[in-house]
């Protein structure tokens, strides 16, 4: 079928790469937008955009007949639902079906397969891919956990089989901690998922986090694209994504392709995907999960790889043949060229454990020069809120090697200012100097150790605050003398800020 239009369920930094990749593809892109959101960059880039609701995901961005019917509206074809919200909601992908409407992503019944952890488990190991000790089916009361914990012996992991973003997840380091952390858990996922099922696995000593980026089409065939190594992370989230893996040999990486699409093609998967592994210091790997969705670090992959997996995504959904190609002899294995990093720029303060930052970003000026890549979701004038996730844009850096890919996201760090909130940036900047980062001494525990080193707050108020301050003035100032244009969309007034910057040495801003 020949797609021509697309909706784009989704906002912020993922809603614009669609947006991008459907232009490329020569298909028309229609955004959708919560009343806070009618100035985001998605909105004004799309070739059509719909009021879908209120600032609440829950009746905007989450909102599955408003969506289908804004689909239907505008005479889509298909629908891209990106990563969180709707993306892994098989009740998403069936709803598109039954409106007639092809799903940006995998069959429903895949979904469904890898959402449910018990389910996964049983099915890759079924497949022949290692799974992380413990149960396959949830445990039916503390006595089972209990006893199934002392076979794989302390400390485990008690986890919810319907689990995502880390909740629902209980370290239990002996007996006596048993029963509380099972109701803890429990508690925890029905609040979360309405479904109180939890399971039990081995608690694995100092891993990485390293994910196998696949592609699949409608013909059956199925290609890795390489590891990432996701280990930088807070609280099971990921802050910063590089590929290759140092700890990732050839002939590693080849085991793991093989069981990243022997996973995909256990659950009949099409489209992009992720297999997340975690591998031991000793070089055994493990299933973790699979997302069944394009993911937030996906460019990284794409820089060493050349490939751009969302217009793959958009050839497959309309029935095209991927574009990749796979030399002869390869194993399905595509070759990484160079080496590619990303820094997520959130919305947060890292000197004061991570708190969501929120106002008006008074200025913005974006890295750019040779490797550096921007994906981003905001730009200068926009309200940042509690509403959505802190993720305001995702910087990319990628270099002939490791050491040159990080010299210039250094570089990039430093050309980067933000001004209105706190963001991750400083802390990106402390990692890329960080001795342990730079010999790629790191595993999912690196953050807990490196933090007082890398989380430190800097002493006195410093130049940043000071010019924060010196803009915020600046920006009350200004409201009221800046007209925009008359259809309503936010004003371009950034010379006179770049002239106040450059007179304040904003390139000295840590
Ligand atoms: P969620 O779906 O909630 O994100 P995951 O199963 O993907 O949960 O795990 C999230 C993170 O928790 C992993 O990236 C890893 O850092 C840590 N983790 C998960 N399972 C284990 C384990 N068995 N041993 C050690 N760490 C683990």
């Amino acid at each position: 079928m020949s797609l021509k239009r697309v909706l784009v369920a989704n906002r912020g930094e993922i809603a614009v790469r669609i947006i991008r990749a459907c232009h490329e593809e020569g298909l028309a892109a229609v955004a959708v937008y919560s009343e806070p959101d009618r100035l985001a960059p998605h909105v004004r880039d799309a070739d059509a955009a719909v009021l879908i609701g209120p600032a609440p995901s829950a009746d905007s961005y989450l909102n599955i007949h408003k969506l289908i019917a804004a689909a239907k509206d505008t005479g889509c074809q298909a629908v891209h639902p990106g990563y969180g919200f709707l993306s892994e909601r098989a009740a998403f992908a069936e709803a598109c079906k039954d409106a007639g409407l092809t799903f940006v992503g995998p069959p429903a019944a895949a979904i469904k397969a890898m959402g449910d952890k018990t389910e996964a488990r049983r099915r890759m190991q079924a497949a022949g891919v290692p799974v992380v000790p413990g149960t396959t089916t949830p445990l039916r009361d503390p006595v089972e956990a209990r006893t199934e914990a002392k076979r794989l012996g302390y400390p485990v992991l008690l986890k919810a089989a319907a689990g995502g973003g880390g909740k629902g997840m209980r370290l239990v380091a002996n007996d006596r901690e048993v029963e509380a952390a099972f109701a803890a858990a429990r508690r925890e996922a029905q609040k979360a998922f309405g479904d109180g099922a939890v399971y039990v696995e081995k608690y694995l000593e100092r891993p990485r986090h390293i994910e196998i980026q696949i592609l699949a089409d409608h013909r059956g065939r199925v290609v890795a694209l390489g590891e990432r190594e996701c280990s930088i992370q807070r609280r099971h989230q990921k802050l910063i994504e590089e590929s290759p893996s140092v700890a990732v040999s050839p002939a590693l990486r080849r085991r793991l392709s093989e069981a990243a699409t022997a996973a995909a093609g256990a659950v009949g998967y099409v489209s992009a995907g992720t297999i997340e592994f975690l591998l031991t210091p000793g070089g055994e790997f493990y299933f973790l999960e699979m997302n069944t969705r394009i993911q937030v670090e996906h460019p990284v992959t794409e820089l060493v790889y050349g490939v751009d997996l969302v217009r793959e995504q958009l050839r497959i959904a309309g029935g095209q043949a991927m574009r990749v190609h796979v030399a002869a002899g390869s194993g399905g294995q595509l070759h990484p060229r160079g080496h590619a990093i990303e820094c997520r720029i959130t919305a947060e303060d890292p000197f004061n454990d991570f708190l969501p930052a929120t106002g008006v970003l008074e200025y913005l000026r974006v890295p750019s020069g040779p490797g550096i890549r921007w994906d981003g979701g905001v730009e200068a004038g926009n309200d940042v809120t509690l509403f959505y996730d802190p993720l305001l844009a995702k910087l990319l850096a990628w270099g002939e090697t490791r050491e040159v890919a990080i010299q210039r996201m250094r570089r990039a760090l430093s050309e980067l200012v933000i001004v209105g909130l706190p963001t991750s940036q400083p802390f990106h900047l402390r990692v890329m100097d960080d001795a342990e980062f730079l010999k790629g001494d790191i595993d999912i525990g690196y953050l807990e150790r490196a933090g007082g080193r890398v989380l430190a707050a800097p002493s006195g108020p410093g130049l940043e605050r000071a010019v924060a301050v010196a803009a915020a003035i600046l920006a009350d100032e200004q409201k009221g003398r800046t007209v925009g244009p008359s259809d309503g969309r936010t004003a371009r007034s950034a010379s006179p800020w770049v002239l106040e910057g450059r007179r304040l040495g904003l390139r000295d801003v840590e």
